[in-house]
């Protein structure tokens, strides 16, 4: 278990999602009835298709978007009777486009995440950074110009920004998709290994059978599955949803579970 730099006084966030519905004014829904919770400490990732909802989901969850209809829930207190700043000291969040140029060297993006705690830490205390910015392989990248990394140098400097703040919650849309595979895999060994609540969307089924605690499946705005992650990604939900054949297997290095796809060639 790795705690983050600072530990807050209230810990890992427990989530609850309450028949959420959400959609633009005046259009169709794009998620509709979605009901679950996030325990405490746990990491639950959430995969889906391309347009299936993943990122209009995040966005209800980080209050960013208003449900139409429903609630989400931190510690049982509706997030929108939260103020912001009440929920950007305990939610933290990856998105999938990190703006590209801030004029800002790494470590002044990663000291950013220290804005919401400033009334407890001082500016100058560039501990919590240096953590953070060694957990992300990015010491020597502390002094760089941030818009003259690669994408996935720019999207581990965010998950660093994401963790100097701390968060109770951490929130992450495809937050391996620039990276490279040892990045992945680390990336993703370090969110399981943190004490506190991760909710992150993946393409990746494999990952998100190795190391999230739990997997919610969407498709067309619609909760299809939850459960532990070979429970629920089997070939058949794999191929509704999905709309591809997949071959599960264990790995005769590491034993965890191996995926393999190819198309159904009489269904298309
Ligand atoms: P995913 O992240 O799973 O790929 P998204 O949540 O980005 O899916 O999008 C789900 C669907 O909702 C897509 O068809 C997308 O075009 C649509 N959508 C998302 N946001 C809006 C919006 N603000 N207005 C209209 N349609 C939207
Ligand atoms: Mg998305």
């Amino acid at each position: 278990m790795i705690a983050l730099p600072h530990s807050t006084t209230k810990g890992p966030a427990a989530l609850g999602v309450d028949r959420l519905c959400w959609g633009p004014a005046k259009g169709r829904a794009i998620i509709e009835d979605l009901r679950f919770s996030v325990h405490p400490g746990e990491m639950l990732a959430v995969v889906g298709p391309n347009g299936a909802g993943k990122s209009s989901l995040l966005r209800c969850l980080y209050r960013y978007q208003r449900p139409t209809s429903g609630h989400v829930r931190l510690d049982d207190e509706d997030i929108w009777s939260l103020k912001p700043r009440a929920v950007a000291r305990r939610v933290s969040t990856v998105l999938q486009e990190p703006a590209s140029d801030f004029g800002l060297t790494v470590a002044e993006i990663v000291e950013l995440g220290l804005t919401p705690h400033l009334e407890r830490f001082s500016r100058r205390d560039y501990r919590p950074v240096e953590e953070a910015l060694a957990l992300m392989n990015l010491t020597a990248f502390a002094a760089r110009d941030f818009a003259s990394l690669s994408g996935g140098e720019k999207q581990r400097v965010m998950i660093a920004r994401a963790l100097v703040q701390k968060p109770d919650l951490l929130i992450l849309d495809e937050p391996t998709n620039h990276l490279d595979v040892r990045h992945q895999l680390e990336v993703l060994a370090l969110l399981s290994a943190l004490s506190t609540t991760v909710i992150v969307s993946l393409h990746d089924l494999a990952l998100a059978s190795a190391h999230a605690d739990r997997v919610l499946v969407l498709d067309k705005g619609r909760q299809v599955q939850l459960g532990a992650p070979l429970d629920v990604l089997t070939p058949g939900t794999i191929r509704r949803t999905f709309e591809v054949e997949a071959a599960i297997d264990s790995h005769p290095a590491t034993g965890r579970p191996r995926f393999s796809f190819h198309l159904n060639q009489t269904t298309t």
